[in-house]
């Protein structure tokens, strides 16, 4: 059984042993499933190709989610998937690309590389994708527009609501195709979200639906990542991806983990644990802080993010980086509740040195 974490462990961030909150990992990292099922296999067939093994987590992945084998694709890390949908827009004529602004950079920077025209849509005042407006570029734009929703969004850790999004898809021409960056998916408690999976089971075309094991399985560095879309859309991808994409290792330790249902509900309450510990922190020191349906957290801090970043590197806790729009907030990765004890110990003396 995962180990009660409510002990009061005290994690000291040092310059050899940093408290790394800067990228959304899971420093619970593999469970014990993973770890069992990575020493049965890697000693003795990693000589072989691993084509068996990707099938079985192929398998594993459609009967955990109700679909089809042909309905899934794997992704070296969903980023390669990510970057086979932009070059999918890039390899057709007169097409878009429409991203969220302030959103995970990934698709823009592939479109850019790739020449392939991108529109950046600002957040609502809510701070959620502003999908009236992602909308009205897609239909001011005669050509095929790739629209990359980001739910729940990063850098934001917020949800956009299911029926906003699935008005606009229910809606729209087959000219429009969705990218919908489900990397959050497991955190999420708000019932006013729900996954874009529905429409794949529909039958859509238009519709691709992105999950990683980087997150709530804390495999970020194993690299895995899948996509859920119609048969034909996923042999289109297919024909991008470079053939083994997915290592025997990752498709070991990605197919236990996913199976371990009891390392899943340990590692949600351990996040939730953490969010629980920087938001009373937040309150305590009256720090604006954005609704957290994710592993991270978007707070307000004092003056501008680089220098906060910098001021925090100083004491040895990373913190995420300045992304667009969002100079005076913090993007937070939500550590385990001991890390997230330490972190409350470094911002209360940024606080006491007026930095914060
Ligand atoms: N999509 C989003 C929204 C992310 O935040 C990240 C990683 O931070 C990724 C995709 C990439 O994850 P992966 O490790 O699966 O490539």
């Amino acid at each position: 059984a995962p180990a009660a974490n409510d002990s009061p462990a005290v994690f000291i961030p040092s310059a050899d042993t940093p408290l790394r909150l800067n990228f959304n990992e899971n420093s619970l990292g593999m469970s014990p499933r993973a770890k069992q099922a990575l020493a049965a296999v890697l000693p003795g067939q990693s000589c072989r190709y691993p084509d068996d093994a990707r099938e079985a987590l192929v398998a594993t992945i459609a009967r955990l989610n109700g679909l089809s084998d042909k309905q899934v694709i794997l992704g070296n890390g969903s980023s390669e998937l990510i970057h086979t949908a932009v070059l999918n827009a890039a390899l057709t004529p007169n097409a878009q690309l429409v991203v969220a602004d302030p959103t995970f950079n990934n698709a823009e920077v592939h479109a850019k590389a790739m020449g392939l025209k991108t529109v950046k849509i600002g957040l609502t005042r809510d701070h959620v994708l502003d999908i009236a407006g992602m909308r009205a570029a897609a239909d001011a734009h005669p050509g095929p527009s790739t629209i990359y929703l980001c739910n729940p969004n990063n850098p934001t850790a917020t949800i956009t609501p299911a029926a906003v999004i699935d008005k606009w898809i229910a809606s729209a021409p087959d000219r429009v195709t969705f990218i919908v960056d489900e990397a959050y998916h497991e955190y999420v408690t708000d019932p006013r979200y729900q996954s874009a999976i529905k429409w794949v089971k529909q039958g859509r075309k238009n519709v691709i639906v992105l999950r990683t094991c980087s997150k709530v399985f804390g495999l970020a560095g194993v690299r895995v990542g899948y996509a859920f879309a119609h048969p034909d859309t996923i042999a289109q991808y297919d024909a991008h991806i470079s053939i083994d994409n997915i290592n025997l290792a990752g498709a070991a330790t990605a197919r236990a983990s996913l199976e371990d249902a009891a390392w899943i509900r340990h590692s949600l309450a351990s996040t939730a644990q953490g969010r629980a510990i920087a938001v009373d922190a937040f309150k305590r020191l009256h720090l604006d802080y954005m609704p957290s349906q994710a592993n991270f957290i978007m707070h307000r801090i004092k003056g501008s993010t680089t220098a906060y970043q910098a001021e925090m590197k100083k004491r040895h806790v990373l913190v995420g980086r300045l992304f667009d729009h969002t100079d005076g907030w913090n993007r937070l990765t939500i550590g385990t509740p001991e890390e997230m004890r330490a972190f409350v110990k470094v911002l209360d003396g940024m606080r006491r040195d007026g930095l914060v």
